[in-house]
């Protein structure tokens, strides 16, 4: 998977990319993640990006030019799956999405900033408004990050072994039991004693329990 993640502030984002999960699959060549900086595609004398809004009101709003530019220049070079833009209002992101995400070869994805994009962007761009979450951050920076990293671990291959994705949280609608790991004995907190019995189908029905008495709990409408 090729993923060109297009901002005005690369920087802020370049560092979760080079640990963990987000690394070892561009080490493995499973992934690529290119960076733009989104003032390479000024053609303004300044590397302008942003300018005031029509009819007013507080803030700045990031100009077409740029922004087309740099998606059309991307364009010209390969096909893309989804043009995606992170926006508050776009649609709420989650497990699902990601599963579909994953399957995906070429991806972009713009983030905002200040005031947001000029809407003609969106209108004509873009495919696909991803929101992270009903509340507004400073930029789409952190949600881009929050979108690749839970596509990328399900990519096959990526996390060695593949069962420990397919059975995190929210896959088949259910939440992941509780995990723990030695001493079996801390401090007189103890584990479940059907985990260390050995018992491989007793412990898969006392997980698979847990799971739906969590997800009924925490995650009703699931
Ligand atoms: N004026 C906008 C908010 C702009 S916030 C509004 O009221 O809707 C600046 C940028 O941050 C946005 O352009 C978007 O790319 C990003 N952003 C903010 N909140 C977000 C969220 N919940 N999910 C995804 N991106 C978000």
């Amino acid at each position: 998977m090729r993923i060109d993640i297009i901002s005005v502030f690369p920087e802020i984002i370049k560092n979760f990319f080079k640990h963990s999960i987000l690394k070892r699959s561009q080490d493995k060549g499973l992934v690529e993640v290119h960076m733009h900086s989104l003032r390479e595609y000024s053609i303004d004398k300044h590397r302008r990006v942003d300018d005031y809004p029509f009819g007013g009101g507080a803030g700045m709003i990031l100009k077409c030019e740029p922004i087309d530019r740099a998606i059309s220049l991307l364009k010209s070079q390969r096909n893309y799956d989804e043009i995606i833009y992170t926006s508050p209002d776009g649609e709420i992101f989650n497990q699902q999405i990601a599963n579909s995400f994953s399957l995906y070869h070429n991806l972009i994805i713009l983030c905002g900033h200040y005031k947001g994009i000029d809407f003609r962007i969106r209108e004509n761009l873009i495919t696909k408004e991803i929101s992270i979450g009903d509340y507004v951050l400073s930029g789409g920076e952190l949600a881009s990050v929050i979108i690749c990293d839970t596509i990328v671990r399900l990519i096959p291959g990526v996390i060695n072994d593949e069962q420990s994705a397919l059975s995190d949280s929210f896959q088949d609608n259910l939440l992941a039991p509780p995990i723990y790991t030695r001493p079996s004995d801390y401090k007189g907190w103890i584990v479940p004693s059907i985990l260390l019995s050995g018992h491989k189908k007793k412990i898969k029905d006392w997980e698979l329990q847990q799971s739906i008495k969590r997800t009924r709990l925490l995650r009703p409408h699931l």
